[in-house]
């Protein structure tokens, strides 16, 4: 790689779920031409092209194993050599553990890459839980209310069509999103001290307005554009 070449981005996102992961990614695809490759994805389509790790992928599915982190970084490294993706990657699914990790720097070394930066998207999990726990919707138009942020005018009764049948969903129970939050930190914990010890990590606060989280996100993928 000449000096003055801008490395491509090979971006780490992790985000607990309901942190907005999913629609940041898509305006970091939209805004930087990144392109986020999810391990499934990937996954199915080096199975349907028939390549030589999807077919090994394949074998391993058929008789009901776990495809092993060799082929997923064999997978990985085909897709990363494919027009779509040379202004950069976000990686989604993948690397899980620090062990993965690990792999994942080998094989992106073997390639004269590397990780530019991992973003962990923060929350506050108390303020979490009430934001996603106080979710309900009007059972027959839709309309989308929350307990504190947008309380209907009259208690159980839709603004919108003056209907009466609330509802909320099963997933969005405190217990259930605190155990979620819970599990989240618990298997990402490991990740983001891997990162930070590498100097890799940057944190961006979630719980602001989505513009401002979008902003925060896109500054640091322009930081990484800078040639090293
Ligand atoms: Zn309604």
């Amino acid at each position: 790689m000449r000096a003055q070449e801008k490395a491509r981005p090979v971006l780490i996102l992790l985000g607990p779920p309901g942190a907005g992961k999913g629609t940041q990614a898509r305006r970091l695809e939209e805004r930087h031409g990144l392109v986020q490759l999810s391990t499934g994805d990937m996954l199915r389509a080096a199975v349907a092209a028939g390549t030589e790790a999807g077919r090994a992928a394949k074998a391993v599915m058929e008789v009901g194993g776990l495809v092993s982190d060799e082929i997923v970084l064999d997978i990985l490294a085909d897709r990363l050599t494919e027009a779509d993706v040379q202004e950069g990657v976000i990686l989604d699914g993948f690397p899980r553990t620090t062990v993965q990790a690990e792999a994942l720097d080998v094989m992106l070394a073997e390639h004269g890459e590397r990780v530019t930066g991992a973003i962990s998207m923060d929350v506050d999990d108390a303020a979490m839980v009430s934001r996603i726990a106080g979710r309900f919707t009007c059972g027959a138009c839709g309309e989308g209310y929350h307990d504190s942020f947008k309380p209907t005018v009259v208690e159980g009764v839709c603004d919108a069509c003056g209907g009466t049948e609330m509802k909320r969903r099963a997933d969005d129970k405190a217990e259930t999103v605190a155990a979620r939050l819970e599990a989240y930190h618990a298997q990402t914990a490991p990740l983001i001290d891997y990162y930070a010890e590498r100097r890799l990590l940057d944190r961006v606060d979630a719980m602001g307005e989505i513009d401002a989280v979008t902003a925060a996100l896109s500054a640091k993928v322009e930081r990484m554009r800078e040639p090293a």
